[in-house]
């Protein structure tokens, strides 16, 4: 079960943009439904033990029988589609050397998504140690932000050039080692690291209004980034909410068994 909410029959659903639906969300101005998620309905969240299903003939993805795959559906639901979606956004393919800023879940598994779509190299920066130590087991370059600027450690090892690709897996909550919140930190930090026409794919969550944000902008979702590096190097940007089908339906077929054996293999 994706946690979007989709009609399936919309404009966005038909074009496989389940997280954008026009029908599921009657929140005036904002498109696209979820469980238990600000703004995105009036749906409970998706932690419990029975759960109702709109347009559960469409959401509902049928599994095998058996209980052989179940570490692989576990996360198919959420937190694999994004960290792919993240890699996909960023435009990652084959040789790619990628950024990655945050190894929380959705950062190592858009990682495993990178190195899916024949990335050659992975940095994943984040300065949680043991966030870095599964990064690495996942065939990452781990990047300690603690130890310096991340940009800068990555254009080092990239022949000062910078990544191909780079990949958002924080959100506007992100916060420096000291444990001060600067929503800006890594879109300004993925700007530095990524190269002159490179591909950047926003996962990590912003919002437009949130109250207990560190500046008077952040507060009504503006988020004051170098917007003019981004626009002198000719990057391009995909943002927004994953939608999670697409992904789902990839990767369910018997012939993609990738998710969880493929994680759980990265980390033997
Ligand atoms: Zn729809």
């Amino acid at each position: 079960m994706p946690f979007n909410i989709a009609c399936g029959t919309c404009r966005n659903c038909v074009a496989g943009w389940t997280s954008f639906c026009l029908r599921t969300n009657p929140t005036e101005g904002v498109d696209g439904a979820a469980y238990g998620y600000a703004q995105m309905g009036p749906y409970d969240g998706g932690q419990a033990e029975f759960l109702r299903v709109p347009f559960a003939d469409f959401n509902l993805l049928a599994l095998p029988s058996g209980a052989e795959w179940e570490r692989d559906f576990a996360m198919l639901s959420d937190i694999f589609p994004t960290g792919y979606h993240g890699a996909e956004l960023a435009g990652v393919g084959p040789g790619d050397k990628v950024a990655v800023f945050g190894a929380g879940p959705v950062g190592l598994l858009a990682a495993h998504s990178s190195y899916l779509r024949g990335a050659a190299r992975v940095f994943v920066a984040d300065y949680q140690p043991d966030r870095l130590v599964l990064a690495e087991r996942f065939g990452a370059t781990p990047v300690n932000i603690a130890d310096g600027d991340p940009a800068g450690q990555i254009r080092d090892a990239t022949g000062g050039l910078g990544a191909d690709c780079g990949i958002e897996a924080v959100g506007y909550q992100a916060h420096d080692p000291a444990g001060q919140e600067h929503p800006e930190m890594v879109l300004d930090g993925l700007v530095s690291a990524v190269r002159t026409t490179g591909g950047i794919g926003v996962v990590g969550v912003y919002v437009p209004q949130d109250a207990k944000a560190a500046t008077d902008g952040a507060k009504e979702g503006r988020i004051g980034f170098d917007f003019g590096t981004l626009f002198q190097k000719g990057q391009r940007v995909g943002t927004g909410q994953c939608p999670a089908q697409a992904v789902q339906r990839r990767a369910a077929r018997p012939d993609h068994r990738w998710a969880g054996n493929a994680v759980a293999a990265r980390l033997a």
